[in-house]
């Protein structure tokens, strides 16, 4: 799979969706329809009135629609608060990309592990539309880490996901801080190797893709490396 060379497009607001409190899809059109990127890049956003307040997002959408992309976007400061405040349905942004190194790799003969907790879970929702819909051969697992069921992202997803056969998919949700009387689906408590081990069937032949905050990521890794995974199997991206 190749990537279009970086280039700067006007996209335009085609959607905007609330997918937790203080998260949001944004899903853009683009004017050309040949943008290709590899699962796991990132595109950077700005506004023609402020070029230098630039922000980087992971696209969440699969490569195989190259007219539009979907962003997931927690509102947190400056550029996030604007994007939020002044894009409105039609209204036009630059999409500079795509761009990154933290790309699923073209290996069909190793299962592949997605490790991700907050808004990290966007590459790797890409990375599981992707091997999807291209019929990857080996088994896919995805572990998601958030507070509780009103942090998940993408639940609809998820629990479409927990409709495809375990043979293609195995899905995890595993939440920090349940609330009292809250039902589970899913594992009540952080991701760990005896979790890992629980759903993976053989841990040491996959690869493994994390991405989160830095001690989230920095945690994944150790946790892998301390149980003897090679390293050349560990991708991570984090911000
Ligand atoms: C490769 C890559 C991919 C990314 N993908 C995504 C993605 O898919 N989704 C996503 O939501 N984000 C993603 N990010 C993060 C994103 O680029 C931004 O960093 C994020 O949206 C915050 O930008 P902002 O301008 O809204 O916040 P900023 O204004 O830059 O602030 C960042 C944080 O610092 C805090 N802060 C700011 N000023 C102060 C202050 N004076 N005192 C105390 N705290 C302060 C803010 O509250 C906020 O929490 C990605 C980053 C990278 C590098």
């Amino acid at each position: 799979m190749e990537s279009s060379k970086p280039r700067i497009l006007k996209a335009t607001l085609a959607k905007i969706e609330e997918d937790a409190p203080t998260v949001y899809k944004f899903t853009l059109k683009l004017p050309v329809n040949d943008f290709r990127f590899i699962p796991g890049q990132f595109v950077m956003l700005f506004f023609d009135d402020e070029p230098n307040l630039k922000r980087s997002y992971s696209i969440a959408s699969s490569p195989n629609v190259t007219d539009k992309i979907e962003l997931i976007i927690g509102i947190e400061g400056k550029f996030t608060n604007k994007l939020k405040d002044q894009l409105v349905i039609g209204g036009e942004i630059n999409v500079h990309g795509p761009f990154g190194k933290f790309n699923l790799l073209d290996d069909k003969t190793r299962p592949v592990v997605l490790l991700g907790a907050g808004t990290g879970i966007t590459p790797l929702r890409s990375m599981a539309k992707f091997l999807l819909e291209s019929g990857f051969p080996k088994q896919i697992y995805f572990f998601f880490s958030c507070k509780n069921k009103d942090m998940l992202l993408c639940k609809t997803e998820f629990q479409e996901l927990r409709g495809v056969p375990k043979e293609k998919i195995v899905v995890v949700n595993a939440f920090t801080r349940l609330a009292e009387g809250e039902t589970l689906d899913g594992e009540a408590r952080r991701i760990d190797y005896e979790m890992v081990k629980k759903y993976v069937e053989k841990p040491a032949e996959c690869h493994y893709y994390v991405c989160g905050s830095p001690q989230f990521a920095e945690a994944m890794i150790s946790m892998l490396e301390e149980n003897g995974i090679p390293k050349d199997l560990l991708h991570k991206e984090q911000w």
